[in-house]
């Protein structure tokens, strides 16, 4: 990868939405580019502002349209920060120098307007950002090459090893028979608790299983999909269960529909 296409790819770097396969094409230029990382920082300080604000969102093309109707100030003016299609991504104050004068009246309605309309449109669910961590947790195990604490093809051993590191027992169901054999077993750090995480693998793809006491209820299984990965989802017997994985989502699927099987019969 060249520097030119390197910087068309950093935005989408910065926000983590690069599978796996681009990060790592990308990072064997990036490490090498002091431009590149220099760009990145500021781009970095620019998403976090803007997200810490709330000022994230995406509106709908319609809306954009209504806005610039009403307005007589150009809006690429007024907002440097680019406008793209309909995404827009706002950094202000910064911005506001220079154009607080005359308009002033209008941009102000039109800020009230955007801070109402962000609010409503930025607030990610809780589910929303439990699954951004998942995946997020998942793509790390990958990159630091830290998929495994206990590397072992055996559940007996596996097992064990999570004694004493819980304050549950997480279960640890053997699934090599129908050709998802576990390779190992982490701790991780989830939605602000320390859960289990069991590493199974079907056809060299590594399928993190992550598991923790659920409070609320069963649910049945769904499957959803973020940047590039499926994540199946499902609660049962006081167990929260998340398979998260870069295999398509029927199989995934299938072997959530597996593991449940077994975790009933146990
Ligand atoms: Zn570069």
């Amino acid at each position: 990868m060249n520097h030119e296409q390197a910087q068309n790819l950093l935005p989408a770097y910065v926000d983590k939405e690069l599978s796996l396969s681009e990060v790592v094409d990308f990072e064997r230029h990036f490490n090498s580019c002091t431009k590149c990382q220099l760009e990145y920082q500021e781009q970095a300080r620019v998403s976090t502002l803007i997200k810490n604000n709330a000022l994230y969102f995406e509106a709908k093309p319609e809306l954009a349209e209504r806005i610039e109707s009403v307005i007589t100030v150009d809006l690429s003016k007024a907002f440097p920060q680019k406008i793209q299609g309909h995404f827009w991504n706002l950094n202000w104050p910064g911005s506001w120098d220079g154009i607080w004068g005359s308009k002033g009246a209008i941009m102000a309605s039109l800020a009230a307007l955007i801070i109402s309309t962000s609010l409503f449109f930025a607030t990610p669910s809780a589910q929303e950002k439990l699954t951004e961590e998942l995946t997020a947790s998942h793509i790390r195990s990958l990159q630091a090459n830290h998929l495994s604490d206990v590397i072992s093809t055996d559940q007996h051993t596996v097992k064990p090893w999570f004694n004493g590191k819980l304050d549950f027992a997480p279960p640890v169901i053997d699934l090599t028979a129908t050709g998802f054999p576990i390779t190992g077993g982490r701790l991780d750090y989830i939605n602000g608790k320390t859960i289990a995480v069991i590493i199974y693998h079907h056809n060299k793809h590594p399928i993190n299983l992550y598991i923790w006491p659920n409070t609320s209820g069963d649910s049945a299984m769904h499957a959803t999909a973020r940047k590039g990965y499926t994540l199946v989802h499902w609660a049962t017997g006081g167990m929260n269960y998340w398979a998260v994985s870069d295999l398509e989502a029927t199989k995934l699927v299938s072997f959530a529909e597996k593991l449940q099987a077994q975790v009933s019969v146990n």
